[in-house]
């Protein structure tokens, strides 16, 4: 069954009508920029050369879809500190492990003496939490995808030893920031994961306000195709709607079990996005009934100060921001490589750096 579902997805005859089509819309338009918000619709779009079928007048950018890559050197700075100074075992996922912090990564943390653990999940930093009489802290980072399993581990009040350093954000919000701020971007491709939990509607208000056209697309290379297809018939019709291409995963209310479950722990913060800025209402924290398992209450981990830290020459912010490809770096695969990473986006699995580069090496 699932053979079957990949060969449609896949199936060349179909994606060669459709880049016919996008083809053939594309003639006497402007140049058009499209923005995907969402790591693994950039793998997707790398790893099938979906950017080499496309004519040269309409470009596919990333945005900040990693969250590993958003989140602030001091963030994981303070996590990294908590371990050395406090004694605390960190829990977190393989990702955050060696982002560069403004002082240290979580990896040299550990070199250093810092009891830092990976875990796939929270639960399972609540089971170490379980079995140890130290105090376990989970870096609780994502977007709206994973924030939900943390809500739900808060709400099956978890040991007293446990606290999560929460750090989810919100995708809208980075979409209304990046428009606010005037980037040049005619047209979204929506994340399909955080749309499975938040739904339609927020990108509704979103397009009607900014007057930009959004698709809600799957992850095979024909749900990406044809995303691109409806957003270039929008832009040259004049419309601003959001097509829901990922219906088979994306309902218009969105999961409203896992939107229940985060209204009822967390409540809207201001967040900073590393290389990126201050968004009003784009990050979540725990509501004070749950601040027992708040490590930044129990910690007193003060707010976050320096922010927009980049090391010398990154231009991560920029990728972020989907003002350059990451191949515009002037470091990209000289000396940031995954090997010896020097922004986050060469780090994460997720990163626009790191796929990109990945798939090149390939190429050569
Ligand atoms: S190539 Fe490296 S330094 Fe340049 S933007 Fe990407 S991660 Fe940052």
């Amino acid at each position: 069954m699932e053979g079957d579902f990949l060969k449609f997805f896949r199936n060349k005859k179909i994606i060669e009508k459709i880049t016919k089509r996008i083809w053939e819309e594309a003639k006497n338009i402007e140049n058009i920029k499209i923005m995907h918000v969402c790591g693994t619709h950039e793998w997707t779009i790398t790893h099938f050369g979906i950017r080499s079928l496309l004519p040269n007048n309409i470009k596919v950018i990333a945005g900040p879809g990693c969250p590993v890559c958003v989140t602030p050197a001091s963030e994981i700075d303070a996590m990294a500190n908590l371990s050395l100074e406090k004694n605390v075992i960190i829990t977190t996922f393989g990702d955050v492990f060696r982002v560069p912090g403004l002082k240290t990564s979580l990896m040299e943390a550990k070199a250093m003496g810092g009891e830092i653990r990976i875990v796939y999940s929270i639960s399972e930093s609540i089971e170490i939490a379980k079995k140890v009489n130290k105090e376990v802290v989970h870096f609780s980072i994502g977007f709206e995808t994973t924030a939900p399993t943390t809500a739900l581990e808060i709400l099956k009040n978890p040991p007293e030893n446990f606290s999560t350093f929460v750090t989810h954000k919100l995708i809208p919000p980075a979409m209304e920031f990046l428009l606010k701020q005037g980037c040049k971007i005619d047209g979204f491709i929506c994340p399909g994961h955080v749309s499975t939990i938040i739904g339609v509607k927020p990108y509704r208000k979103l397009a009607e306000i900014y007057k930009k056209p959004m698709v809600i697309a799957g992850f095979e290379p024909l749900d990406i195709m044809i995303g691109i297809l409806n957003l270039i018939i929008q832009i040259k019709e004049g419309e601003y709607s959001v097509y829901n291409e990922y219906s088979r995963a994306v309902k218009e209310e969105g999961n409203i079990e896992a939107l229940k479950i985060m209204e009822e722990v967390f409540e809207c913060n201001n967040s900073w996005w590393r290389g990126i800025g201050l968004i009003e209402n784009s990050g979540l924290k725990l509501k004070k009934e749950f601040e027992n398992f708040d490590a930044s209450k129990k910690f007193n981990i003060n707010s976050i100060k320096e922010e927009n830290f980049m090391p010398k020459d990154c231009r991560c912010g920029d990728v972020l921001k989907g003002e350059i490809m990451p191949e515009e770096c002037p470091l990209f695969g000289k000396s940031c490589n995954p090997i010896h990473p020097i922004g986050p986006c060469m780090v994460s699995i997720e990163g626009a750096c790191s796929i990109v580069y990945k798939h090149l090496i390939k190429i050569l």
